[in-house]
């Protein structure tokens, strides 16, 4: 079983949804797809049982809030909306404002409760701090990690670029992960509320003309969006597999972006309230207990948020996100300086063993990713120089952080450990991707994002690939069986096998049939070194006597021979039924380049 080889530039003749919607000549920022899914993910890890009520209730206010930030992102020609409320919405002065407002407006009732006169004010606040809180760890953590993969790559001919990554992983995130980008979202609740949180804190310049603007331009985005994840998405999983990959779980990807998010909302909640906790590390890079941080690469020239070429260095950074803002100027007129470097003895990291200090370099530990002035939730602290290796280093955040309640930040201490040790780890990661899902075509054979990198799960579970096809269509899934441990191996692989209504085959990596011993648990892997992979091909095909709907889920485990607790899986699942769609995009006599010429602010425009 051959994979085809990708061609670019296979989908002609497709025109812009501007047209379409009647919109032509209207701009709009994005990475949208991607803030709401980080937003929507944070709600099941809320704490409190009444805020996650409240904002599952509102939950398409909660995705068109983590929209909003963007929406007031401006564009040149031929689009011609000023900058207005965009950079503003994105931090603390305009959140806690916004927050401030709903919590002594009188009619607001019953704050609780979710169906309340202000519990879409609430919901959509709260998704503008989702956006902010993404933008801060998805642009410090995330898209650093472009260049150090060789990753830095934006589609030709679309409004991407290689300084931001939001764009690129949206086409992940819309295709792989099935975030929709249809129906439309509801507009801003309640205008003239919104305009008074500016007037606040000094932005009388926001008018009302400018909310309209950005509400229309949400939608048209996340039809552009259909247009060019069905043209591009390829091309991003090509030069892209390792960010694609990693979406989901490398530090300030999803994941971590929602647990950021979550810890935020749970304050704000109390300050909703009148009751505003304590401000506490929520999430660090390097996690707790962590292994095989590099021990080098700390030495370089600077340190940048976003994934320009020149960036980078995204695994030698000590980072902690906070629970709450820091300080900030409370208008934009305020005549309070704001340091970016923290107080001293703030954030310290010591030799685990002895206590001994390791030599900061100059600056640090500082606020990060941008300008502290208008808020900012995360900080970092670096190393002079290179790490030990094989060391265990400890990280403290302490009482001589304050924040912007004026208030110490509850102290917390962490601690990781370099590469360089020598113990013997038997590690088998499984990864899986279906290819040319959509039935584009020889010219355009799409391979999907992995799924499952870094996950080791024995039973397939946080890994599986889900999808349709209809009967007599062969869809093949790539499994990638990568050695990640740190001494050679052949690997056992044991894939289930067929069921009545679906045929089930196994390839190897050369193209030979290996149903009989993946079936049976005899199939074994070349020898693979440290760091080496093989593919195995996984080919289930619906039959004409599959009714339409019934589905198979087949499970792939790779182990070790030597030894049977090291193991992971991958699942797919496919139904009997039509190939998935993006839903409507629109396909006639324009090309794409319609595309770039009128979303010219497909992305964030903060780095
Ligand atoms: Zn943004």
């Amino acid at each position: 079983m051959r994979v085809k080889k990708l061609t670019a530039g296979g989908l002609a003749g497709l025109t812009l949804a501007v047209a379409l919607f009647g919109l032509t000549g209207r701009a709009e920022a994005s990475g949208v797809t991607t803030h709401s899914w980080m937003a929507v993910e944070a709600i099941a890890r809320v704490q409190d049982p009444e805020l996650r009520a409240l904002l599952q209730a509102n939950l398409r206010q909660v995705e068109a809030g983590a929209h909003y930030p963007d929406s007031g992102y401006g564009a040149g020609p031929p689009v011609d909306i000023p900058n207005t409320y965009g950079e503003e919405s994105h931090w603390p002065r305009f959140s806690y404002a916004y927050v401030d407002q709903i919590r002594d407006d009188p009619d607001c009732g019953d704050l609780t409760d979710p169906a309340g006169p202000c519990a879409a004010r609430i919901a959509h606040a709260f998704g503008a701090v989702a956006h902010g809180i993404g933008d801060e760890v998805w642009d410090w953590l995330f898209e650093p990690a472009a260049p150090d993969h060789g990753e830095s790559y934006a589609p030709p001919g679309t409004p991407a670029s290689t300084g931001g990554m939001e764009l690129q992983m949206d086409m992940v995130a819309i295709q792989d992960h099935r975030r929709p980008t249809r129906p439309d979202l509801p507009v801003w609740p309640d205008h003239a509320g919104l305009l008074d949180v500016y007037a606040t804190i000094g932005r009388t310049d926001i008018v009302e003309e400018n909310l309209t603007d950005g509400e229309r331009l949400m939608r048209i985005v996340r039809a552009g969006e259909r247009i060019v994840t069905t043209n591009h998405h390829h091309e991003v999983t090509a030069n892209q597999p390792w960010l694609s990959a990693h979406l989901v779980s490398a530090p300030g990807g999803i994941r971590f972006a929602a647990r950021s998010i979550a810890a935020n909302w749970d304050t704000l909640w109390g300050r909703l309230l009148g009751d505003q906790p304590a401000t506490e590390v929520a999430v660090t890079y390097p996690a707790a207990g962590e292994r095989d941080i590099p021990s080098t690469g700390w030495a370089r020239a600077s340190f940048q948020p976003g994934s320009s070429p020149d960036r980078g260095g995204a695994a030698t950074r000590i980072t902690a996100v906070l629970s709450s803002s820091l300080a900030y100027r409370p208008t934009v007129s305020s005549q309070l300086n704001i340091p970016t470097q923290l107080p001293p003895g703030a954030m310290t990291l010591t030799e685990a063993a002895t206590g001994d200090p390791v030599p900061i370099r100059a600056g640090y530990p500082r606020v990060v990713p941008y300008n502290p002035e208008a808020g900012e939730h995360t900080i970092d602290i670096q190393p002079n120089d290179d790490l030990a290796p094989c060391t265990e280093y400890r990280v403290a955040v302490t009482a001589n952080l304050i924040d912007a309640e004026a208030q110490p930040v509850s102290p917390y201490s962490w601690t990781f450990r370099t590469d360089g040790c020598t113990e013997t780890v038997r590690r088998p990661d499984a990864w899986v991707r279906v290819v040319d899902e959509f039935g584009r075509g020889e010219t355009l054979n799409d391979t999907g994002a992995w799924f499952g990198a870094d996950v080791q799960t024995a039973n397939g579970a946080g890994q599986k690939r889900a999808t349709t096809a209809p009967a007599g269509h062969a869809l093949t899934f790539d499994v990638n069986v990568v050695n990640d441990g740190t001494v050679a191996e052949r690997y056992s692989v044991a894939g289930q096998p067929a069921v009545p209504g679906f045929k089930v085959q196994y390839f190897d990596e050369g193209g030979a049939n290996i149903s009989r011993a993946v079936k049976a648990g005899t199939y074994r892997t070349p020898r693979l070194d440290p760091g080496a992979s093989t593919m195995v091909h996984l080919v289930i095909t619906p039959k004409a006597t599959a009714p339409l709907g019934a589905a198979v889920t087949r499970r792939v485990t790779v182990t070790s021979r030597r030894d049977p607790t090291a193991v992971d899986a991958v699942k797919v699942t496919v139904a009997n039924g039509p190939l998935p769609t993006l839903g409507p995009v629109p396909t006639g006599a324009a090309a794409e380049a319609q595309v770039a010429a009128a979303l010219p602010a497909l992305f964030c425009n903060l780095g």
